[in-house]
């Protein structure tokens, strides 16, 4: 679908379309053209997808509790996404017959990470299964490797990044108030997952930042305050037809 974007760069900076775009959407525009034009030509360049289909993925980042499954709720009921969750992929994984059921349980209950081949067997599968064409990815990658091993696999980068900053206390604070009966909701379990976050699930987002791709949004407040610095960014994509 994108393949209209080549000359959106020069759409972008013609003066005669700025009653479309306040500021913020400009920047989130700019950004978002540059993603997808700057691809390195990975997307659609073989792997899992294809030419005729590359749906538009954003990675959804955060620690435990930083709000990404709500707002990724928001973004799904207002811009028409669908909305793909690693964490609950692997808890459906353990309800389900599958050969790997204890070893994930056994790692969520730790607060561990999956082996990346697992998760990104099931994100393909929940891809594939869609007719949609633009996916949240929500809660992975969690690791350097996760990342590797998902751009091997699919043989495409995500085309953005979003990343819900939140401060620790905040986030144990809404975990441990949440009350979802999550083997992982738990004083010692979101200990573990925290130090996951800060170990490796940051080099993650830097590494996105570094490549221009991320969004970085401060999760803290209300939901609808969150929302509202979500919003802008998927709205500048609209005009992408995204
Ligand atoms: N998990 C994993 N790989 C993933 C996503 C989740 O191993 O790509 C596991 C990990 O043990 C994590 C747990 O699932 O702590 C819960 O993840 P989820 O994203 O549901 O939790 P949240 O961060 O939203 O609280
Ligand atoms: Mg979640």
């Amino acid at each position: 679908m994108w393949r209209r974007v080549t000359s959106l760069s020069s759409f972008l900076t013609s003066p005669s379309r700025s009653f479309l775009l306040n500021p913020n959407q400009e920047a989130y525009g700019q950004r978002i053209c540059k993603s997808l034009c700057t691809d390195g030509g990975k997307s659609g360049s073989g792997g899992f997808f294809s030419r005729d289909h590359c749906p538009y993925i954003a990675f959804v980042l955060g620690g435990p509790g930083s709000g990404k499954g709500t707002q990724c709720t928001k973004i799904v009921e207002n811009f028409g996404f669908t909305h793909l969750s690693a964490g609950d992929l692997l808890r459906k994984e353990i309800t389900s017959d599958s050969k790997d059921g204890s070893m994930i349980f056994q790692m969520i209950k730790e607060g561990n990470i999956v082996p990346s081949e697992v998760t990104v067997k099931l994100l393909q599968k929940a891809i594939s299964l869609s007719e949609n064409n633009k996916f949240l990815i929500d809660g992975f990658p969690r690791t350097e490797e996760n990342r590797i091993s998902y751009e091997r696999i699919i043989g495409a980068e995500p085309n953005m990044v979003l990343f819900f900053h939140c401060p620790e206390e905040e986030m144990i604070k809404r975990v441990l108030n949440r009350n979802e009966g999550r083997i992982d909701d738990n004083e010692e379990t979101v200990k573990a997952r925290l130090n996951v976050f800060r170990g490796l699930s940051l080099p993650v987002v830097n590494y996105y930042a570094a490549k221009g791709k991320l969004h970085k949004i401060n999760g803290t407040g209300s939901e609808e305050e969150i929302f509202e610095r979500v919003k802008p960014i998927f709205a500048a994509l609209r005009y992408f037809g995204i």
